[in-house]
């Protein structure tokens, strides 16, 4: 592949040449050497083996834009929306870029600065509308719900217009009941807490991996902290360059987990458990919140780090080939690669069979798939291929939207491997089952 497949809407940005210092912290571009080292990591050059689709290339790019060198042209910013944020480039990286840093402000400043076709602001703000709001995506839901109920659903996909298909085959369809994971007894007021964030989208879709996260915690001795209230992490809105509400959210998140001090703090969703692990820097500039929001980011834990700790074990076999895909904020975000694999290693039974690229973005990434279907469908297809060549009957992954994208693509091809969250896979270790 060539060239960069085109958006479903056309970019429509108004051309300015004159200096954006703005668009990057400038100093953090200096960082970049230029070596070309995190060009293969990088999911965007792999599919177009185009320089400006990689991270050196992107770099260059932003300091062109920062310089007034080249225009924020539909051509610039076409090159800037197909970045996933999967951080990749920052793995590979050895001079430390933070690139991450770059594309989100870059991100931001085209927010403030482009005016979108009218079809992509609806579908933005269809997006930024529905997705953080738990209650609207069910009500958005329920019409799918009844036609799944009627078996409707492959006539509605026939019928659907094709950019509509890919969406469509996100949703899973109704899950047969799951094991869910009971912890024998109460920890003790004396146990470490944990406390678990239960996201936006994976509560309404995939809220068993919430359960079954707070189960194996409980499981393993922690005091699971129930959360009255949490909303959206924030980061649709960190990846729609809209920084303000992300802010919101943050505060929000931070003022209700500020309540449990000392408590491990985990989402299900690895994506979100990355941005609580960013609230420190992102609400850096505000004073009311800057202390409470570093402390949140230091709480961060993830799910298989958290059991090891305790010794987490399996008084049963559960004989398995079993491969594992990295999602990208917890491999590339919180550096976490290790853990979920010894984790899964020390389930008597389980044979652990690595991927090709295990590491390389799904294309997910937040709503990217729905943004950017055709490069998405395309990364999609190539994890299927690495999956399928290991011959596992499990693929098991730490986040939902790596989950949805990859179960609809192995849909499509009538392939039998099943797609689980880590805490869904041990509450079936642990059940024995084979549902
Ligand atoms: S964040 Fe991902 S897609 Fe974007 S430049 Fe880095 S590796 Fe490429
Ligand atoms: S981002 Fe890092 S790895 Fe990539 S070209 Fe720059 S210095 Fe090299």
């Amino acid at each position: 592949m060539a060239t960069a497949p085109k958006s479903t809407s056309a970019a429509n940005a108004a051309p300015r040449r004159q200096p954006a210092r703005d668009i990057v912290d400038y100093e953090l571009l200096f960082d970049c050497v230029h070596c070309g080292l995190c060009l293969e990591s990088c999911p965007t050059y792999v599919v177009t083996r185009a320089e400006m689709d990689s991270p050196r290339g992107r770099i260059y790019l932003m300091k062109a834009l920062a310089d007034g060198a080249v225009a924020l042209d539909a051509d610039a910013l076409r090159h800037l929306d197909l970045c996933l944020e999967c951080r990749g480039c920052e793995t590979a990286c050895p001079s430390g870029v933070r690139y991450g840093k770059l594309i989100e402000r870059a991100r931001e400043y085209v927010n403030r600065n482009v005016r979108r076709p009218p079809l992509e602001r609806l579908r933005n703000w269809l997006i930024a509308s529905i997705f953080p709001y738990p209650e609207r995506l069910k009500i958005l839901l329920a019409p799918l719900r009844a036609i799944d109920r009627l078996g409707m659903r492959p006539l509605m996909r026939r019928l659907a217009p094709a950019g509509m298909r890919d969406w469509l085959d996100l949703i899973p369809p109704r899950a047969a009941a799951q094991p869910v994971i009971q912890a024998a007894a109460p920890a003790a007021d004396s146990a470490p807490a944990a406390v678990v964030h239960h996201g936006c989208v994976a509560r309404t879709l995939l809220e068993a991996e919430n359960r079954n996260t707070e189960g194996a915690l409980a499981a393993a001795g922690y005091r699971v902290v129930r959360m009255e209230r949490t909303v959206c992490c924030g980061a649709l809105d960190l990846h729609h360059g809209n920084f303000e509400r992300a802010r919101e959210f943050a505060r929000a998140n931070v003022r209700e987990l500020g309540r449990h001090g000392g408590a491990a703090i985990l989402s299900a969703a690895s994506g979100c458990s990355a941005v609580l692990a960013a609230y420190g820097d992102l609400l850096a500039g505000d004073p009311e919140f800057a202390a409470a929001a570093r402390a949140v980011s230091a709480q961060v834990a993830d799910l298989s780090t958290l059991l090891l700790r305790r010794n987490f074990n399996f008084p049963r076999g559960f004989p398995a080939a079993v491969t594992y895909h990295d999602s990208c904020h917890l491999a590339h975000g919180l550096g976490v690669r290790e853990e979920p694999r010894r984790l899964l290693r020390s389930i008597p039974g389980v044979e652990l069979l690595e991927m090709n690229e295990s590491d390389l973005c799904c294309g997910s990434a937040g709503s990217y798939n729905l943004t950017e279907p055709a490069m998405a469908r395309e990364l999609v297809r190539r994890k299927a291929d690495n999956i399928a060549a290991t011959g596992a009957d499990y693929v098991v992954l730490g986040n939902p939207g790596c989950e949805l994208q990859i179960a609809a693509e192995l849909r499509r091809r009538g392939e039998k491997i099943r797609v689980m969250h880590l805490a869904d896979f041990l509450a079936l270790a642990l059940s024995g089952a084979d549902i």
